[in-house]
């Protein structure tokens, strides 16, 4: 098999299996083709990835946060030495073109481990309160054992964006990837220990939505750090609640992307495909409803259809194919029941809304589908449909088309294309959501906060914001005289 791992779970420093598990096959959704052949964890495997994280947590929090950051610094480097063989293996793992993952998966990673590794050698450091005399001062410690849960969509960029900032304050961390994508995080693991990093700090634990709750729900486990759907996270919020762990939740988003009639349109077209059909759409915050200007709509969309319908689709690992197939063949059933509902409910199809012809029957291929006329009471208006699926709504007037980008539950990101720069401020101050763009979209470098609003979660992951999630604050309050009680 193609990209078999040496075992399925990677705990306090190696690879270890447990064949009691349930066995699951990792299918490379360009053919179908079973790349690898992995078993879910036991309670046995869950325990022992959480005692030895456990166990491990202490000294390396004991660590100098330069001798902590140099590490994380040291896998980064390996990470970017090993940028072709990592991309290869997300690809195989999610389906992704070559084209994509080279440039922005296993790279990106390496970006948060660069970064958190930097951020916290310059000092993760409290602050000296002055109370005339007495004096107090707070220090930021970390949680514990952190638990990582992934989605399936970028899923080494995940474990790094979970472990970076988390092993960066600390901490370990116990990550369980997606079932539909179990190998990138296991070679972020083997990486992590390359580079140096003490046992138990960082665990890989396979499994799907029945193993999930054994990590929520684990007595040892202080913060559990979501990247998946509403529903999922709804449940995992839940469980946590009834411990009272501190939780981080990524979830889905509907986001808004309005292109006013002075937009550059060109620009807003790219904008537009790149925030619907990047990694086949797959992504989270995708700017899915459109909002298109009326006096450009006829121009927006007949460039919109030239530049679709030339996308390549085909072998991912071919470097000119710039759409890869959806991961699974679920969700790719998934995806085309909404275009059948887009087509029912009466929206116009302007490109795709099929399974494409020059690519074999095996693998899970989808046309990127561009519908217009849609509106907002239909259900590709409304659903997250996660897959390359666009929404063009019309718009006349700055108010309303506020208030329909709103009228959503819920809240991930959102931007506007305009040429008039007050304009853009005010909307971009009026959208509910946790991350926006002015003239561009989807751009997430580590340096800048993202996260939702709404139901689409909570918490912020990169940047420092990320810090104040993974550690909490200590008080201390320093007495330098007498005590003096009134009894
Ligand atoms: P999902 O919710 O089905 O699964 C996410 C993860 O949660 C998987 O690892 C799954 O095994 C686990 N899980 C499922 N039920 C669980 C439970 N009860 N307890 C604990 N763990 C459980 O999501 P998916 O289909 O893998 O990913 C797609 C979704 O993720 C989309 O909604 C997308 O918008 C969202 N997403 C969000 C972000 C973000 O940063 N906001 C990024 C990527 C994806």
């Amino acid at each position: 098999m193609k990209a078999q791992p040496k075992a399925s779970h990677f705990i306090d420093g190696e690879y270890v299996e447990d064949t009691a598990g349930a066995v699951f096959e990792s299918l490379y959704p360009a053919t179908g083709e079973v790349i690898a052949r992995l078993h879910a964890a036991t309670p046995a495997i869950i325990e022992k990835a959480i005692a030895s994280a456990k166990r491990a947590q202490p000294e390396w929090a004991a660590m100098s946060p330069t001798a902590r950051g140099r590490i994380l610094k040291r896998a980064a480097d390996i990470m970017r030495e090993r940028n072709r063989e990592l991309s290869e293996l997300e690809t195989l793992d999610t389906g992704k073109p070559i084209q994509e993952t080279i440039v922005a998966d296993p790279t990106s990673g390496a970006d948060s481990f660069e970064f958190f590794g930097g951020v916290i050698a310059a000092g993760l450091n409290g602050s000296y309160i002055p109370l005339g005399g007495d004096f107090a001062y707070t220090k930021r410690v970390p949680l514990g054992v952190c638990v990582g849960i992934g989605a399936w969509n970028y899923p080494q960029q995940i474990a790094c964006w979970k472990g970076a900032p988390a092993l960066a304050c600390g901490n370990a961390m116990v990550f369980k990837p997606s079932e539909n994508t179990p190998l990138g995080a296991l070679k972020i693991a083997e990486i992590l220990h390359e580079a140096g990093l003490p046992k138990g700090l960082y665990n890989v634990i396979q499994g799907d939505r029945d193993t999930g709750p054994l990590l929520v729900n684990h007595p040892d486990v202080a913060k559990v750090s979501l990247t998946g759907s509403v529903p999922t996270g709804r449940k995992v919020a839940a469980a946590a609640a009834g411990s009272l762990k501190q939780v981080t939740m990524e979830l889905g988003g509907k986001s808004p992307l309005i292109v006013f009639d002075d937009a550059d349109i060109d620009s807003a077209i790219g904008g537009a495909m790149l925030g619907n059909f990047y990694s086949t759409g797959q992504v989270c915050s995708n700017g899915t409803r459109v909002f298109v200007h009326t006096a450009i709509k006829g121009e927006f969309l007949r460039r919109l259809k030239a530049r679709t319908e030339a996308m390549v689709i085909g072998n991912p690992m071919d470097e000119a194919t710039q759409v890869g197939p959806m991961v699974s063949l679920a969700q790719r059933d998934k995806v085309l029941a909404y275009i059948a509902a887009g087509k029912a409910e009466g929206a116009t199809l302007v490109a795709g809304g099929g399974i494409p012809n020059n690519v074999g029957s095996e693998g899970y291929y989808i046309q990127p589908t561009v519908f217009a006329d849609v509106t907002d009471t239909m259900t590709i208006a409304r659903e997250e449909i996660f897959g390359p699926v666009m929404c063009v709504l019309d718009f006349d007037d700055e108010e309303t088309v506020i208030a329909r980008a709103n009228g959503t539950e819920f809240g991930l990101s959102g931007g506007v294309f305009t040429a008039d720069i007050t304009r853009a401020h005010r909307i971009v101050d009026r959208l509910e959501a946790g991350t926006l763009w002015i003239n561009t979209y989807n751009l997430c470098p580590v340096e800048i906060p993202f996260g939702g609003s709404k139901q689409s979660g909570f918490g912020r992951e990169n940047s420092l914001a990320a810090l104040e999630h993974y550690s909490e604050l200590k008080t201390v309050y320093v007495a330098m005289g007498k005590v003096e009680a009134p009894y």
